[in-house]
């Protein structure tokens, strides 16, 4: 008899680039293909250079995952199921994708987001792009059927991934929360969670970036009240008001707009990878945002825009734009130095809202970029913002519905990923038995 084996191939030897491979009887199913960005930015620390990155440089620098350790299963490889359009999840699909000959599933936004990412670089890939409607089965082979399971997480339509094979049931649940009151999209489905435990699941493969924080995530509808607060809770008629999001996160997004319309601001949207979201959302029939919002995404346009804006009045706008992690390229960065003409007064507010993803050189930037608001007299209101990903409480409930026969746990080094080990032994399961601290590139086999 044939066993299962699940290869960890990255994403547990840190935050970013995540990809597990999971073969069973010889039938692999790759779990999300993403992209270290911090590697990107030590390395071009070190080496500035402006050329394109070569699949064979990012592999040095650990930027993308690294399959060696898995090319005896590429050729039977049924598909490569992503979660959810962030970076560490889908950035590796344009370099590695094509070594496989298998589709790329993923729900429709998130496909939209991988061909606009892969289209703004130039860049076509053989591989089959399947859009699977959220909630529904994918029938990668006879044997294997993927479940996507609709989940909130901080950016729409993220999935868990439940492998259904005649071993039984694997679940892929990284990044994720139990959310009961999300901005956008549906709330957990607990129902077919338990069901899917008592059908009997074989293996949990758990987000556990913050699984050390010994709380129950908040909700979404947290981060609305806070923003709420800050908006239209401090006196700011006559002052300019910037936010700052992530631009994937369109449950924040939308948010923002509606306060912007509760002010009688008309809100303004400032930044290519804006652009890119808020598409890829639209035509997924999402939201509609773009009707109710000025937009600019090109340089020449964003600087036309601040400047309208500056000549009109900033007290009748909210502009959102990129530049929480202080980055120099950001358009919050441009409006500071001055190359993108915008004034700053004293009691002008900027809104964080999102988070300092706290590494260098976002500490350093944020910094420089905090003094030089502090200086003109601005306020600053930071951390306005909750997370998208499950903290402790969160991953206690999952183990309990889906009550797996094994766990690993996924998203970060080993000093993130012990706290769920050390829950799951404090729930009745034994190290190395039937919970597993992996390693990149490692296998385990789960019979
Ligand atoms: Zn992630
Ligand atoms: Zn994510």
């Amino acid at each position: 008899m044939k066993n299962t084996e699940i290869c960890t191939v990255g994403g547990y030897n840190e935050v970013g680039r995540n990809m597990t491979a999971i073969n069973v009887d010889g039938e692999t199913v790759i779990c999300d293909m993403g992209f270290n960005v911090q590697k990107v930015v030590e390395y071009q620390d070190e080496s500035p250079t402006q050329e394109a990155y070569s699949r064979h440089l990012l592999q040095e620098i650990d930027a993308i995952p690294n399959i060696n350790k898995i090319k005896s299963w590429i050729p039977n490889t049924k598909a490569i199921a992503i979660t959810h359009c962030h970076l560490d999840h889908i950035g590796g699909v344009q370099y590695l994708a094509p070594e496989f000959k298998a589709p790329v599933v993923a729900t429709p936004y998130t496909i939209n987001v991988i061909q606009r990412q892969m289209g703004d670089n130039s860049v076509k890939i053989p591989n089959k792009m399947i859009k699977v409607r959220p909630d529904s089965i994918y029938n990668a082979s006879k044997n294997i059927k993927i479940e996507y399971l609709s989940i909130p997480h901080s950016t729409p339509e993220t999935s868990l991934l439940a492998i259904h094979t005649k071993k039984g049931i694997y679940i892929y649940a990284t990044d994720w929360k139990f959310d009961n009151t999300p901005v956008i999209g549906k709330k957990p489905d607990y129902k077919r969670l338990k069901e899917l435990g008592s059908i009997g699941v074989k293996c949990l493969i758990i987000d556990s970036l913050y699984s050390g924080k010994n709380i129950k995530s908040p909700s979404e509808k947290i981060a609305r009240d806070l923003l709420q607060d800050v908006l239209l809770g401090t006196e700011n008629s006559g002052s300019a008001i910037i936010t700052t999001c992530f631009a994937s996160h369109i449950a924040r997004l939308k948010s923002i707009i509606e306060f912007g319309k509760r002010l009688n601001r008309r809100v303004v949207v400032l930044g290519r990878s804006f652009g890119r979201y808020i598409e890829a959302a639209e035509s997924a029939h999402i939201t509609k945002i773009s009707d109710k919002i000025k937009m600019a995404t090109y340089r020449t346009d964003i600087k036309r825009l601040i400047s309208e804006v500056q000549q009109k009045g900033p007290e009748k706008y909210l502009i959102v734009c990129t530049g929480g992690q202080g980055e120099p390229n950001s358009v919050l960065s441009k409006m500071i130095k001055g190359e993108f003409k915008f004034k700053f007064y004293p009691e002008d507010h900027v809104i964080f809202s999102n988070l300092l993803i706290p590494v260098e050189p976002n500490l350093t930037n944020r910094n420089v970029m905090e003094a030089h608001l502090k200086d003109a007299g601005v306020r600053i209101f930071n951390n306005v913002h909750v997370t998208g990903h499950c903290a402790k409480e969160d991953i206690r409930e999952m183990i309990k519905l889906t009550n797996p026969e094994n766990i690993i746990p996924c998203h970060g080094f080993d000093r993130l990923l012990k706290p769920s080990c050390e829950l799951a032994e404090e729930m009745g399961y034994k190290p190395n038995r039937d919970v597993h601290l992996m390693k990149n590139g490692e296998k385990i086999i789960i019979d």
